[in-house]
């Protein structure tokens, strides 16, 4: 059997080790020290934001974001359709309702229109939403600005899941920056990593501050271990944090790797009828290529499909995904209100995900490609 390539896999630079180093040799083991408060301010200084702070997941930032934001059982929340399920599973946690909210073409992401038209509903029938949680997904810039003037003309606050966009920029900006409260992710597969952790950060130093109390167990100042709300045991440990700064040094180097990846697929498959990849859609956007996506229509492949393709590679010992199914056709999710448009189903049914991992070599990547081609021809 080949050796298996992976769709991304970690890619440690070897620097991390003289960070988890320090935390052993001056015994800090724990979920706090010197790691991790190097570790916030770093990542505040890259995305240009007041306060951050480090977290044990993206998941668990989600879920003080909304806390900190103060939605409470019974509320709703609108959510990016097209993402990951530990977008909107914090806001079920809370007893609150994601309402999901459909894709545009160009970026994939949260549609403004459709966005304004929710909005603009639920607040007739009396359920003005507490949030918006809007996503990057793969990388890709969401219509980030119409998105934030649509929210400040409501006065409902953003969240932004930049958990696969960090490095991602738009209009020169870095996604991440963008809400109100923004979150990251530094789990397993994401573009850097720390085996598993996650950030919270904004403008607001008043957030941040809150959600590192309530990470920490929401102990009030008293030698006696004194609770006046429920906190959560959330916190980053200092070894992690070790890796986060060692990986936080080679970030810009592995967007580019990344870059470069989808590039090479670009470059190779340009040609062929049926293979559509997701164009930034103008110089504004700059996204970090987390995962090279492919779209695939059947009319124009002579009938073959992305399961097809994917079976292929699967039997190469090659690792693809189909494209996130729309949280609004979850089972899980199926009771929750949503305005969709199709288009990310269409995504669904038609996208892959191909191997994208900064760690790629140049033989994997022609393994990759020339697995495709074979299928092609046949
Ligand atoms: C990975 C991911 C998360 C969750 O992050 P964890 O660190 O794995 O909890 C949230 N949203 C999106 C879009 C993700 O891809």
């Amino acid at each position: 059997m080949k050796q298996k390539i992976w769709l991304s896999s970690p890619h440690m630079s070897g620097g991390e080790m003289k960070y988890v180093e320090e935390a052993f040799s001056t015994n800090w083991i724990a979920p706090l020290g010197p790691n991790v408060d190097k570790l916030e301010k770093q990542l505040a200084d890259y995305l240009s934001v007041k306060s951050c702070a480090a977290l044990s997941s993206g998941t668990a930032a989600i879920h003080l974001a909304l806390i900190v934001l103060g939605v409470k059982a019974g509320d709703e929340v609108l959510c990016s359709s097209f993402t990951f399920a530990a977008s909107a599973n914090p806001v079920v946690y809370l007893g609150a309702t994601p309402v999901f909210i459909d894709s545009e073409s160009e970026t994939w992401n949260m549609d403004p229109v459709l966005l304004e038209e929710a909005i603009k509903d639920r607040i007739k029938i009396g359920r003005k939403p507490k949030a918006i949680i809007v996503v990057h997904l793969y990388g890709m810039p969401a219509k980030i600005f119409e998105i934030v003037e649509i929210a400040s003309k409501y006065k409902i606050p953003i969240i932004e899941d930049a958990a696969e966009a960090i490095g991602s920029e738009y209009d020169n900006k870095k996604c991440g920056s963008f809400g109100d409260i923004s979150i990251l992710s530094f789990n397993g597969n994401k573009i850097i990593t720390t085996a598993g952790g996650g950030a919270i950060v904004s403008n607001n130093k008043e957030y941040i501050d809150n959600a590192r109390f309530l990470s920490t167990q929401a102990a009030d100042k008293a030698v006696h271990y004194q609770h006046s709300q429920i906190g959560y045991n959330y916190r980053m440990s200092n070894i992690l944090a070790g890796i986060g700064l060692g990986q936080l040094e080679v970030l810009d180097s592995r967007v580019e790797s990344r870059r470069k990846i989808y590039t090479r697929y670009v470059d190779a498959f340009s040609k062929i009828e049926g293979i559509k990849f997701h164009k930034e859609p103008s110089g504004k956007y700059k996204s970090n290529r987390w995962l090279t996506t492919i779209v695939i229509d059947p009319d124009l492949t002579g009938g073959l499909t992305r399961e097809d393709i994917r079976l292929e590679l699967e039997k190469e010992n090659i690792e693809s995904r189909p494209l996130w199914k729309p949280l609004h056709i979850q089972p899980v999710f199926l009771s929750c209100p949503s305005y969709t448009n199709d288009v990310s189903y269409n995504l669904f049914v038609s996208g892959l995900c191909l191997p994208s991992g900064s760690n790629l070599s140049d033989d994997d990547l022609n393994r990759i490609i020339d697995c495709i081609f074979s299928l092609l021809k046949r």
